[in-house]
């Protein structure tokens, strides 16, 4: 029985049979001559690279919901803005009917009669500008609900102030 070939593993010194491919004790390759953590970074590296694109497609729902809840968030935010802006607006014209209660409380009929008449053509003009601005929906249809019920209070006020 003849004597195995060997040759001497160039890491670790140990001689491995020449028909081996790696060293058995540390795990160099001695065709390559790549350490053997040299190769299990490699692989690793390859099947991470194999998974990216899987966990870029589990990725999508996750980016299309984060994109529905910023969209939600941001109609949300417009929505409140013009909820903010009509409110201001409405503060203005109460604290007007207001005064027009003022005035005919201090017998100022005609001036009262006056700011009712000047409410009521604000109003007017105010409601013709969300139509003409297109914007009926969300803020606008609620603008043009709130100016109407502001524009039929002024005429009541000025219908008493007449009679
Ligand atoms: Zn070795």
């Amino acid at each position: 029985m003849a004597e195995e070939e060997t040759r001497q593993c160039s890491t670790c010194g140990t001689q491995v049979r020449v028909t081996e491919k790696e060293c058995p004790y540390c795990g160099l390759n001695l065709e390559t001559g790549e350490a053997y953590e040299t190769r299990v970074r490699k692989a690793k590296q390859d099947r991470d690279h194999k998974v990216a694109p899987l966990s870029t497609v589990l990725m999508l729902p996750v980016i299309a919901f984060a994109l529905t809840v910023f969209a939600g968030y941001m109609y949300q935010r417009q929505a409140e803005s013009a909820l903010d802006s009509n409110k201001s607006l409405v503060q203005e014209y109460v604290a007007q009917l207001k005064k027009v209660d003022t005035l005919a409380r201090f017998g100022k009929v005609s001036e009262a009669r006056e700011l009712c008449q000047q409410i009521i053509d604000d109003v007017e003009n105010e409601a013709s500008d969300v139509e003409s601005d297109g914007d009926e929906e969300d803020g606008g249809a609620t603008k043009k609900s709130l100016l109407l019920s502001i524009q039929s209070k002024a005429e009541h006020k000025l219908q008493k102030l007449s009679e």
